[in-house]
């Protein structure tokens, strides 16, 4: 199964995704975490998007798009992937059409978390995230079982350094200037699945999976 989780930075993509991984045994491939493991190596690829990471800024398309061909290649996402936080514009969309086409495979479910701009404000504002697995906590409203420390690989929680009110009003007007658009693309193919991503976590994943 090849699924996508979308929506705005702090929707819950990267929460949910972790339960699809768990379920279905197939890799979450997350572009803003490729992108901070290239930042922790310091490669030239890092060093550049960092930049435009720090600043709220999308990272230019082809940088993005020569990522995810290498890495759908792996042998890992043979049987299905969930991607998360790409595409992000329409030329990354199209990009992954002509990319799976070729390979003959295609998206079988976009699965759209909506959540208003306020409370993503919030999402963000608390959230703590594990820089060695990934994992996503919230100080009020999915705090780890001991304070500061993920819960999934024992790791020391930190605050990502584009967590801050200036660039998250940022990222959230780029998505609604580059990413949004996508909704119709999906919808138009018909695999578009709308979930309201305000309710609880449970309550979302439990959606989440009706629609699959
Ligand atoms: P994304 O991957 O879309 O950027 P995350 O999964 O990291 O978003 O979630 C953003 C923040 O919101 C995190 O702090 C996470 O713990 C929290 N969160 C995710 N889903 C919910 C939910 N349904 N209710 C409350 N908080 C949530
Ligand atoms: P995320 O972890 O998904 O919130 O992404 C963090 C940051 O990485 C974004 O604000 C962008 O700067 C960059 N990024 C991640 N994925 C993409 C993408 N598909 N296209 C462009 N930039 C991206």
């Amino acid at each position: 199964m090849n699924l996508m989780v979308f929506g705005a930075p702090g929707a819950g993509k990267g929460t949910q995704a972790k339960f699809l991984v768990e379920k279905y045994g197939i890799p979450q491939i997350s572009t803003g975490d490729m992108l901070r493991a290239a930042i922790v190596e310091k490669t030239a690829m890092g060093m550049e998007a960092k930049r435009y990471m720090d600043a709220g800024e999308l990272v230019p398309d082809s940088t993005i798009i020569g990522i995810i061909e290498e890495r759908l290649a792996k042998e890992d996402c043979q049987k299905g992937f969930i991607l998360d936080g790409f595409p992000r514009t329409l030329a990354q969309a199209e990009a992954l059409d002509e990319l799976l086409e070729k390979q003959g495979k295609k998206i079988d479910k976009v699965l759209s978390f909506e959540v208003p701009d306020e409370l993503i404000i919030k999402r963000i504002a608390g959230r703590r995230v594990c820089p060695k697995c990934g994992a996503s906590y919230h100080v009020e409203f999915n705090s780890p079982k001991a304070e500061g420390i993920c819960d999934a690989c024992g790791s020391e929680l930190i605050i990502r350094k584009d967590d801050n009110k200036e660039t998250v009003k940022n990222r959230l007007s780029n998505y609604h200037s580059q990413t949004a658009p996508l909704v119709d693309f999906y919808k138009n193919k018909g695999v578009f699945a709308q979930i309201d991503g305000s309710q609880k976590l449970e309550k979302v994943t439990q959606d989440m999976f009706a629609k699959l």
